[in-house]
């Protein structure tokens, strides 16, 4: 389960507002895409929503619960950034054993989750190397892996792909839409590339400073954006 509802949500950074109240319902198993100019609050509210940044005011609540004051390693949602962050000197398998044997997994238990998420992300053939022994877009799936193997209820992607070139962000948009598909986990991912969110996308919120303008299924903000910035921002012809 994890259907996520955000009322009222706000942020500020000393005393400049960041979000001026976001009220969003995300339902389980939704893919959810974040688009949105930059600077406009998007990695902020995912880090709110991850519990790695205070909420200022509002209530974010997971299946009914009110998570504002519940620690991240609690909340069970993990969270993909655009830099991997792998422990460089761990192999594949003990990334993504690591956080497994810190929740206190049993070897044997660690040693099968470990393995199925490999064989999901078609990480197999990888287990024994470094990270430095990777590509970009091999790094990038353990990091996804190191995510997924601990069954979050919510995953949480912040531009995952920018830094890879553009084959092979390609390449993992399908790799992407495939775990869509076969984790059928609640996800929300940031992006600026209108092609991502499109073909990606159940549902698109866009934002524009610390506001949401509108949210709806692709072809809902295509064909009835709600104003020009939403037309601008999809490219449809209001
Ligand atoms: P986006 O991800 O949409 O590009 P961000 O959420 O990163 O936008 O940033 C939204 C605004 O909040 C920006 O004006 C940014 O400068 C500001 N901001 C983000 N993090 C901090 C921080 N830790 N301290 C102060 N200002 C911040
Ligand atoms: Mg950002």
């Amino acid at each position: 389960m994890g259907s996520l509802t955000l009322r009222g949500i706000t942020k500020q950074f000393g005393t400049v507002p960041v979000l001026h109240g976001i009220d969003l319902d995300i339902e389980d198993g939704e893919f959810t895409v974040f688009v949105g100019p930059s600077g406009c609050g998007k990695s902020t509210l995912l880090r709110l929503i991850a519990g790695l940044d205070e909420i200022s005011g509002g209530d974010l609540s997971i299946d009914g619960e009110r998570i504002n004051d519940v620690a991240p390693a609690k909340r069970g949602i993990a969270m993909v950034f655009q830099s991997y962050a792998l422990y460089p000197h761990m192999s594949v398998y003990e990334n993504m054993a690591f956080g497994l044997k810190l929740a206190g997994m049993s070897k044997a238990d660690v040693d099968k989750r470990v393995k199925e998420t490999a064989e999901t992300l078609q990480l197999t053939p990888l287990l024994d190397r470094r990270p430095r022994e990777l590509s970009g877009g091999q790094r990038q799936r353990v990091a996804i892996g190191r995510a997924i193997v601990r069954s979050p209820r919510v995953f949480l992607f912040d531009e995952p792909l920018s830094n890879l070139d553009a084959a092979l962000r390609v390449q993992m948009r399908f790799e992407i839409a495939r775990l869509k598909v076969e984790l059928g986990v609640t996800m929300i991912y940031v992006t600026h590339d209108q092609v991502e969110a499109m073909t990606l996308a159940d549902k698109i919120v866009v934002m524009n400073g610390g506001r949401v303008e509108q949210v709806g299924s692709p072809l809902d903000l295509y064909e009835k954006p709600a104003n020009l910035f939403v037309a601008g921002f999809i490219g449809s012809p209001k």
